[in-house]
């Protein structure tokens, strides 16, 4: 059993309207996963407000209702509380409590993982990395091709680092390809998403989607060939609906496409379960 999850940032599932950018011919393979192998869940997870990032994610790689936690939806980067619930327990440390070889594919362009924990901004999937450093990949890795970058296309380092050079989606397609071959669990997070959900640019949301879907159709070819399963989901909704700046209480999409697709798929109400589905399906193999 090999899994390649793909965390989305801020994609909701929403019938089709004139500021739904998500549709079928700015995105027809996301379109045809919402389709055939997606169940709409819950994002809102029984707490008043608007969803966010840290709780949704942090109960995403947890299992664990953090918005109920903590009390109320919290944005952005996780403090001391959130960060204590996501240190104690995660996806990335359950996985190796069994033995399963793990890789965080997004680069971080440090040296070294050292380097991160001196960070005073620390993402969800930054603070479970950290709790196994094994996993996280650097700017040697994205050098060598075997990690990817947060934009897959690495146009958004170009400044920075000339020396890198842009690949198209397909390309970054390949190099998740070729990391799940070799590990277990491969975690690959995009949040281009929910950045242009939130700029309320039409046209540039439709350019990011564009991107992504180009990356998952090379990508679902290629893991339907090899039997691998793509997960994949959203901490809350907002690029469905370019009208509002904020995000949405619409459901995310739970996605499972490959081997056990049903069984993984059936676990899942809310993004309570994402955690416990995951490992139920590498328990049951
Ligand atoms: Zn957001």
């Amino acid at each position: 059993m090999k899994i390649i999850f793909l965390f989305i940032d801020g994609v909701g599932m929403r019938d089709a309207a004139a500021d739904n950018p998500v549709n079928p011919e700015v995105c027809p393979t996301l379109c045809r996963l919402f389709e055939k192998h997606a169940k709409p869940v819950d994002a809102c997870l029984g707490v008043e407000g608007l969803p966010q990032s840290a709780t949704g994610q942090a109960t995403m790689f947890t299992g664990v209702n953090c918005p109920k936690a903590m009390g109320r939806h919290c944005e952005g980067f996780p403090g001391p509380s959130l960060r204590k619930i996501i240190e104690e327990n995660n996806l990335f440390l359950q996985l190796r409590k069994r033995n399963k070889k793990v890789r965080f594919a997004d680069a971080y362009l440090v040296e070294s993982p050292e380097e991160l924990i001196a960070r005073r901004y620390k993402s969800v999937t930054t603070v479970m990395a950290l709790t196994t450093p094994e996993v996280i990949t650097t700017a040697n890795d994205l050098m060598e091709d075997r990690a990817l970058m947060q934009d897959l296309t690495r146009e958004t380092i170009q400044d920075r680092y000339p020396d890198i050079r842009i690949i198209p989606p397909q390309r970054a397609a390949e190099h998740l390809f070729a990391l799940a071959r070799e590990y277990d669990f491969t975690l690959y997070e995009f949040f281009q998403t929910d950045v242009s959900g939130h700029s309320m640019d039409y046209a540039r949301a439709c350019a990011v989607l564009r991107t992504y879907d180009r990356f998952l159709a090379a990508l679902v070819r290629f893991t339907e060939a090899a039997g691998i399963t793509i997960i994949m989901t959203a901490d809350h909704g907002n690029i469905e609906c370019m009208n509002d700046r904020g995000h949405t209480r619409n459901p995310v999409p739970f996605i499972a496409f490959g081997p056990h697709e049903r069984q993984i798929r059936d676990r899942v109400e809310s993004l309570e379960d994402v955690t416990g589905a995951v490992l139920a399906a590498f328990d049951a193999m």
